[in-house]
């Protein structure tokens, strides 16, 4: 199991999580993400991320609300097809029209 970012990090990523993760398993593109993304293969389930989040975007994939039980997929399809990751979170919440 590995943790799992949520809605709340969508368009707030203030990157907290990143500076304690001590595996570097979190992960974004700059200009083309509108989230991070945990890499299930190798988060080691230590927690930091989970505490450092001011959002509580974070959980441990069996303690994921129900209503975000999604992410789960969007995390890890983000490391083999950001593309389908990223369709997924804009159909999921579309962007504001400017
Ligand atoms: S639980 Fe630990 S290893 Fe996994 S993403 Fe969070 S900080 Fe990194
Ligand atoms: S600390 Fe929380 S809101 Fe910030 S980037 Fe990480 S998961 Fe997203």
């Amino acid at each position: 199991m590995a943790y799992v970012i949520a809605e709340p990090c969508i368009d707030s990523m203030d990157q907290s999580c990143v500076a304690v993760c001590p595996v570097d398993c979190i992960s974004s593109e700059q200009g083309q993400d509108r989230k991070f993304f945990i890499d299930p293969n190798n988060c080691i389930d230590c927690g930091s991320c989970e505490q450092a989040c001011p959002n509580q975007a974070i959980f441990r994939a069996e303690a994921l609300p129900t209503e975000w039980a999604g992410f789960a997929w969007v995390d890890a399809t983000w490391y083999v097809d950001p593309g389908q990751a990223r369709d997924a979170i804009d159909a999921y919440m579309p962007t504001q029209a400017a």
